[in-house]
């Protein structure tokens, strides 16, 4: 188990609320993705468990917990943008 400081709580923060990806059909941030981890290196913080990054896998997928199905994530910020621009185009008709 890696020890816990401070920074890395503050890090988590941040990066729950600047990375966040969601569901590029839904919106939803409910996205696993397949992926190589550390088993022995991992932080337990607030109930929730992280664990190290070790690898990335060449045929990765990702799952949509909410469409129960495989999905495509997006940044947040560029779902912001298609959900914009659906509202626009909505209006336009
Ligand atoms: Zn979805």
């Amino acid at each position: 188990m890696i020890k816990l400081t401070k920074q890395m709580r503050e890090d988590l923060r941040k990066a729950k609320e600047q990375d966040l990806v969601v569901c590029d059909a839904c919106g939803s941030d409910k996205i696993s993705e397949k992926i190589w981890i550390d088993t022995n290196s991992y932080i337990s913080v607030d109930g929730e468990t992280y664990y190290k990054y070790s690898d990335s896998i060449d045929d990765t997928m990702y799952w949509c917990d909410k469409c129960n199905e495989e999905a495509a994530p997006v940044h947040i910020s560029e779902w912001e943008e298609i959900i914009r621009e659906n509202e626009d185009a909505k209006q336009k008709s």
